[in-house]
């Protein structure tokens, strides 16, 4: 504090001889600095004042034209930054103890007055006043800064009373300042866990009592008055005395509700699926392996089903996205009304849902909920003016049997699914350990068929396709082989589906294409009879935006002319397409590649149909060819088929014909081609060339004609 030497004094008193007294006082101590200003009376003093500055004032409490707290009152309202200090008669102590509270800083008694104790008594009064300005300034400081910071701030005394809040801590809390003083903490600072709602543990006390900085719990709400919740973060840290003693506490907090909403919704997001709003992969996860922890505890069953939709992807090709979308969302709706509250439907991605159902007591509760979830999926959707049906497949595995944890019992559920696809969709299968035996073979095959291109283990084989009444050879069938390095042969029947699941059917397809046509145009080149080239095609192929641009590159690639290209598509590929099929077909045949339906008969079988597409022929399929000699009164079918497609002016050709007989029924019907173990096996392209040299025996061929 800056020592202040007293250089002016005003002294109010009436009496002249104290005045005299005093100013010998001052005298006697060597205080010549002090120039001492006397004037008789309130009114002078007044009017002193107000022109001039002084550093002190005495001033006497018995005045003519005000007494007492009066002459306190106005002379401190004349300068009330001045330090005051008041002259008393020994009778009158209380009036001066009085004058202190009014804002005098000291009290002399008369007679009591001894000349050091007066100036050290004046000094310190200039002392106190300076110290008091210093505090009023620096409290004022404070405050202003508290209200104008962004942070509430509650203080309290040791005993958890507030005594203070700011500006933002009165618009949070729902009180003033004022109405607040004195209260309990808990009373205006109410705090609540927001996940259990509980009340949380004061955080004023335990700064307070373990003298350190608290942080308020995580995740905590203050409930406003009235009830209103807020999201804060805050800390409380103890505020010390002098001597390093708690006197309270200082709360400082804000506001994080924004900040606390986007971290849910960032975790609500991160847990769920936007479309359906069901819980995602990751989330399931997590309850599946709560689920088995309560199963275990409490010798219960949980269940784990794996629905995939029938059929989906035609839905969203033909219909459109958004309206794929919308029936995922109404899928998503039946599912979770067939499942208790506690149980979870979850998306997984695509068409495909895993719904976890918890605490069962027995397997055939799953089998219940899987039956419901059948039938709920099947009833017609109503979305965009359409009425949509469509089917699903379910797979459901149980803890314990078929797995400890969750990974294992959705991989199970998957499998048992797969299962449930292949025996004809719009079942459930319980998963069976025989059932991860083929699992595994699909997996490795699908780990080959990555390799098997680059390390050239695929290879052509050509079957002939016979003109029956001629007997000569008309084409080819390009057919598929692979030697797997450590198996050996396997059946396309069975790599090509893995093929398509898995995607690699796209590169394999192009090589088999191209291989074909080299190997076509090479026979041209050789001088060979030129015949048709007959390659399969998949699904995904033909559903590629870049399978026409593929077919041609490859024709002008290997300068086959088009018109020895065949293009085998089954019923099936071709349907799920419909619009945009037939005028891919349309541009193929305006080049003059041909197009076969093969298998015929085994699909939709829908002639009137395919009436609707430029194609070329019909390849009945193999079991039908069979049905002539095992059953030989059911040949109305194969009777019709060749029938229609010569009303059609398709050129109709029998698959798998192994017998004479078969041979002998279908020139009867006149059918156009066959192709069968009775006249070739898929062979490899040195052999076929041969064949082509040679012909077939057309003793075999025209026995019967
Ligand atoms: P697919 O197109 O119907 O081919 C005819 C299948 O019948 C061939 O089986 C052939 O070997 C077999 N076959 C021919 N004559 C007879 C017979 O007299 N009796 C019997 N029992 N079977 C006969 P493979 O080569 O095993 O091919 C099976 C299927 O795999 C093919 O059926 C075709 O759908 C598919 N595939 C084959 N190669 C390819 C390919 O390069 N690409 C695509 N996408 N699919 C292919
Ligand atoms: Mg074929
Ligand atoms: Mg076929």
């Amino acid at each position: 504090m800056s020592k202040k030497s007293i250089r002016v004094l005003l002294l109010v008193e009436d009496n002249p001889g104290d005045a005299r007294l005093l100013r010998e006082m001052f005298n006697e101590q060597g205080a010549h600095n002090t120039e001492l200003i006397h004037v008789g009376s309130v009114g002078d003093a007044e009017q002193y004042l107000a022109k001039s500055a002084v550093d002190i004032i005495v001033l006497d409490l018995g005045l003519p034209d005000a007494d007492g707290m009066e002459a306190v009152r106005r002379t401190h309202t004349a300068a009330p930054r001045v330090p005051l200090v008041v002259l008393t008669g020994l009778d009158d102590e209380s009036v001066a103890a009085q004058a202190l509270q009014e804002g005098a800083q000291d009290y002399l008694i008369k007679g009591e007055i001894d000349a050091r104790g007066l100036l050290r008594s004046l000094r310190y009064a200039v002392e106190r006043k300076i110290a008091e300005e210093a505090l009023f300034l620096e409290t004022e400081r404070a405050q202003v800064t508290l209200n104008s910071i962004g942070d509430a701030v509650v203080c309290t005394d040791i005993s958890g009373n507030i005594s203070f809040l700011n500006l933002v801590a009165e618009r949070m809390t729902g009180w003033t300042s004022l109405e607040a003083a004195g209260r309990p903490m808990a009373e205006v600072f109410r705090i609540l866990d927001a996940t259990s709602l509980e009340t949380t543990p004061n955080p004023m006390e335990m700064a307070a009592a373990q003298d350190r900085t608290v942080h308020l719990p995580s995740n905590c709400i203050l409930i406003r008055r009235g009830g209103y919740e807020i999201a804060i973060e805050g800390s409380v840290s103890p505020i010390h005395d002098r001597e390093g003693q708690v006197i309270g506490a200082v709360n400082v907090f804000n506001d994080v509700s924004a900040a606390r909403a986007m971290a849910l919704q960032m975790a609500h997001s991160a847990q769920h699926d936007y479309l359906t709003g069901l819980p995602n992969r990751m989330l399931v996860n997590d309850r599946v392996k709560q689920a088995i922890v309560l199963a275990s505890r409490h010798m219960k069953k949980v269940a784990v089903l794996f629905l995939d939709l029938d059929g989906f992807k035609h839905i969203n090709d033909s219909l459109g996205h958004q309206t794929g979308d919308k029936l995922l969302q109404s899928i998503a709706k039946r599912l979770v009304d067939c499942v208790r509250f506690s149980d979870t439907v979850s998306r997984q991605g695509g068409d495909e849902f895993v719904v976890l159902l918890s605490e069962m007591e027995h397997s055939e509760d799953a089998a219940i909920t899987a039956r419901r979830m059948l039938s709920a999926v099947a009833e017609a959707h109503s979305i965009d003016q359409h009425d949509l049906h469509v089917t699903t497949s379910i797979g459901v595995s149980v803890y314990p049997d078929d797995g400890p944890d969750a990974e294992t019992l959705v991989k199970n559920a998957d499998t048992a699914m797969y299962q449930a696809k292949e025996n004809g969709r719009q079942n459930y299968q319980f998963f069976k350990p025989a059932m991860n035996v083929r699992a595994v073979e699909r997996q490795s095959i699908e780990e080959s068929l990555r390799r098997a291109l680059e390390r050239q283990e695929f290879a052509l084989h050509y079957q002939p396709k016979i003109d029956l009444k001629t007997g000569e050879i008309t084409g080819a069938e390009a057919l598929l082989r692979w030697t797997h390095p450590t198996r050996g042969l396997i059946s396309p029947a069975e790599f090509i589906p893995v093929a398509e699941d898995c995607g690699l059917i796209l590169p394999i397809s192009k090589w088999v294409l191209r291989e074909a046509c080299k190997q076509a145009r090479a026979w041209v080149d050789a001088g060979l009879p030129p015949v048709t080239m007959a390659v399969n095609v998949s699904a995904m192929d033909f559903r590629d935006d870049n399978f026409l641009e593929r077919v041609f590159a490859v024709l002008s690639e290997t300068g086959l002319d088009p018109q020895f290209l065949e293009l085998e598509l089954t019923e099936s590929v071709l349907m799920k397409r419909a619009e945009s099929a037939a005028s891919v077909l349309q541009t193929l045949r305006a080049k003059g590649v041909q197009v076969a339906v093969d298998d015929f008969g085994t699909g939709y079988s829908s002639l009137s149909y395919l009436r609707k597409f430029p194609i070329n022929a019909l390849k009945i399929d193999q079991s039908f060819v069979h049905q002539i000699t095992t059953t030989p009164d059911d040949t109305a079918i194969v009777t019709a088929v060749i029938s229609m497609g010569r009303s059609l002016k398709l050129r109709v050709v029998a698959e798998g014909v192994e017998t004479q007989e078969e041979l002998a029924f279908l020139q009867d019907l006149q059918c156009d081609e066959a192709q069968g173990f009775y006249f070739g096996r898929p062979m490899p392209p040195k052999e076929f060339a041969g064949l082509l040299k040679s012909g077939i025996s057309k003793a075999a061929v025209l026995v019967h004609s």
